[in-house]
């Protein structure tokens, strides 16, 4: 039994993502994981601002 349900970890992350936020350009280690639960590559501070006041 093969286990490949969680590729989308730290050691596989994509050498082309880094965890700047498209937002706000501050380089922040919770981008890459709003990235993969919300697909927008920001922080958690933005996350928060989008989540509460969206646009
Ligand atoms: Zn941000």
């Amino acid at each position: 039994m093969t286990k490949k349900l969680n590729n989308l970890d730290k050691n596989h992350k994509p050498e082309d993502l880094d965890n700047i936020c498209e937002n706000c350009n501050i380089e922040h280690e919770t981008v890459y994981q709003n990235l993969i639960l919300t697909g927008f590559k920001i922080c958690e501070s933005c996350r928060i601002s989008k989540t509460l006041y969206p646009i």
